[in-house]
């Protein structure tokens, strides 16, 4: 087999700073988009080690704070946060020895809130619908927070210089040397600002011919402001880290060709269909800035080459756009309700089930961590009634050993089974009346309750 050869570089670094940027370019496979002639270049920048292209800005800001004397020793940063300057400032406070708030608005994907948490930041979480005017809006209670702390230094992501400048002397450079100068369009959305202005900016120097085009999410007053100069309010969107409801001073309009705007349902499809097609499991932004470029791409000859950035790793969206429940809830199809069955009531629920010669112990594990209730006890393949939970506690509190108990002394009597292609407004009556149902489809019984039942009602298109 052959091999690659092992680059010769210094590669034992002395800290996990070292290892922020230097991030791969890869290519497009062409034909991922049939409409797409030209080539698409992505710059993978979730390859920085907190996961994000933040870490970059996190660094720097950090540095140059330090040099202006407005952090010293035993300090602490205070930052809101949509989630991966928060993770980058963690990751360098971590590495330096500084203590560290991060406030983070409530729509935040959890898998990024428990991971600042795991560098030992202090974690804020705010809500995220309210007015910027408001004192809970995230950015007051960052300030609040710095403003009464003593040692405290708050970066300000939003305005502060050097979070673009960054980008200018990092990231931009990179991207220019990795593409040998040719670039004709940087196509990627800002939320900051910081590095669609700074890389934008780099490259105009360096590649005068080069575009650079901004992608805005629906809802965001960026786009808006960029045509008219005029501040609008923004609405909500579910795309993160991309889009503003403020106009931020990292964000330089000056340097912007055109605006696209993309929107939600498309930005995660297009993350999806990378992961399943390429292998790179990207976040939202990733899957929006892509999208954008594909649309704005098919307008471009065969010989362009365009650059767009993959800002995070897939892995803080498992709970989001890589859920099946949380997609098909909000943008993958619906079901017709006038053909909707009991078996569409069950789509994507676990199943699990026991016999009569498992031990109470085993049951007890299955109730718990499969969340499914009640479960079901077959022998001889038919159901002959459930776990009987009451009893198996009452076992457990009077100490007996449930490791050499069957379930044979844990049963009560089975609810109603309905058939799989029983019409759903029937399966809702009887639901309602019993509270819990089993759905025999083709012979695999799901438990369903009420619960259940109002959260796949909401996946039937109650119109058709
Ligand atoms: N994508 C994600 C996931 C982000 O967290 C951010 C940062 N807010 C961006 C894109 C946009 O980066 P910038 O702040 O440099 O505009």
């Amino acid at each position: 087999m052959e091999t690659k050869p092992v680059p010769q570089l210094d590669t034992i670094q002395a800290s996990i700073l070292d290892a922020v940027g230097n991030t791969p370019i890869v290519r497009l496979p062409k034909g991922f988009d049939k409409d797409v002639k030209c080539e698409i270049l992505m710059k993978l920048e979730f390859m920085n080690p907190s996961g994000s292209i933040k870490d970059r800005i996190a660094l720097h800001m950090v540095k140059q704070a330090e040099h202006k004397g407005l952090l010293k020793e035993g300090g602490r940063i205070v930052e809101c946060s949509s989630g991966n300057t928060g993770a980058g400032l963690a990751m360098v406070a971590a590495a330096l020895g500084y203590d560290i708030t991060v406030v983070i608005p409530d729509k935040m994907s959890s898998e990024k809130i428990a991971a600042i948490k795991g560098w030992g930041a202090d974690v804020v979480v705010t809500p995220a619908n309210v007015s910027i005017e408001h004192p809970m809006h995230y950015t007051k209670v960052a300030k609040h927070i710095a403003e009464n702390t003593k040692g405290a230094w708050w970066p300000d992501q939003y305005h502060n210089p050097d979070n673009t400048e960054a980008h200018y002397l990092y990231t931009a450079k990179e991207i220019v040397e990795q593409c040998n100068g040719q670039i004709d369009y940087f196509i990627a959305g800002a939320g900051t600002g910081g590095s669609l202005s700074g890389i934008g900016r780099y490259l105009k120097e360096q590649i005068p011919d080069c575009k650079v085009i901004g992608v805005d999410p629906e809802g965001s007053v960026l786009a808006h402001y960029w045509k008219t100069k005029e501040v609008i309010e923004g609405t909500s969107y579910a795309v993160e880290g991309v889009g503003e409801e403020e106009i931020p001073k990292a964000w330089d309009p000056s340097i912007i060709d055109d605006y696209v705007i993309q929107n939600d349902k498309d930005s995660f499809l297009t993350a999806r269909k990378l992961a399943e097609e390429t292998g790179i499991l990207s976040g939202g932004s990733s899957g929006f800035n892509l999208a954008a470029t594909l649309s704005y791409a098919k307008t471009l000859p065969q010989d362009a080459r365009v650059v767009t950035l993959l800002p995070d790793y897939g892995k803080a969206y498992l709970s989001k756009i890589y859920n099946e429940d949380y997609m098909k809830d909000r943008y993958l199809q619906t079901i017709p309700a006038s053909i909707a069955t009991a078996r569409d009531l069950c789509r994507d629920k676990n199943t699990a089930q026991l016999t009569q010669e498992d031990t109470v112990a085993w049951g007890i594990r299955q109730a718990g961590e499969r969340q499914i209730r009640p479960l079901p006890v077959l022998k001889n393949e038919k159901l002959i009634g459930v776990f009987d939970e009451d009893r198996a506690l009452q076992l457990l509190k009077e100490g007996a050993d449930l490791d050499h108990i069957t379930v044979t002394e844990c049963i009560s009597e089975a609810p109603t089974v309905i058939d799989g292609d029983e019409p759903w407004h029937s399966t809702v009556d009887i639901v309602r009346e019993e509270e819990n149902v089993f759905i025999n489809d083709k012979g695999t019984l799901f438990s369903l309750n009420t619960n259940d039942l109002l959260q796949s009602l909401s996946r039937l298109d109650h119109t058709k």
